[in-house]
């Protein structure tokens, strides 16, 4: 499976580390649930609303505007996916230690307080050591990474269509079942 990057990139605006988990995550995704199978097909969960997100959506179609991406406000890098077909369900976690900057470099907060005068440098250092950390989540064996858990799977209504009427008060075309009948 080739994952084209650059087009994620496009998509979510820059590269990033948590773009480059969420690109990870994906493909653990698709080779858990099957290469994009129908629309709708796979549901995920998310637990986190970061830019890993975004890779998740491009890359697995699970998209917001469908109603297979729902997001689970946990604040946690974790995502689950399931697949309908079967209720195969898994839980993908980011191991903790994939944010942490890599070894050699941890010196570097610690410089910066001393000299005012290395700002600059320490700066290229940051944006050298970001971009080492992203090249490592972008090549790493997938095990380092992440892990997969089995959950029960907790299947959530297809998609819905409502029809939509202009509201009385407002003008604005609204989904009838949020609008309110006021005084008939
Ligand atoms: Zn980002």
């Amino acid at each position: 499976m080739t994952i084209d990057i650059s087009s994620v990139q496009a998509f979510h605006g820059h590269l990033c580390p948590g773009l480059a988990i969420g690109i990870r995550v994906a493909e653990k995704a698709l080779l858990e649930m099957g290469e994009r199978p129908g629309d709708e097909e796979v549901v995920a969960f998310v637990e986190t609303n970061n830019c890993a997100v975004d890779a998740i959506q491009f890359i697995t179609g699970c998209t917001f505007g469908k109603g297979n991406l729902i997001h689970l406000d946990y604040g946690k890098n974790a995502f689950r996916f399931l697949r309908r077909s079967d209720l195969k369900a898994i839980r993908i976690r980011v191991r903790p230690e994939t944010w942490d900057p890599p070894p050699p470099e941890e010196g570097l907060r610690t410089q910066r307080m001393r000299s005012e005068q290395s700002a600059e440098a320490d700066k290229e250092k940051a944006t050298a050591l970001r971009r080492r950390r992203m090249d490592w989540i972008l090549s790493a064996p997938l095990a380092d990474l992440i892990e997969v858990q089995p959950i029960e799977a907790d299947l959530p209504p297809r998609a819905q269509i409502y029809s939509s009427v202009v509201c009385a008060r407002c003008g604005e075309r609204t989904m009838d079942i949020r609008l309110r009948m006021l005084e008939g």
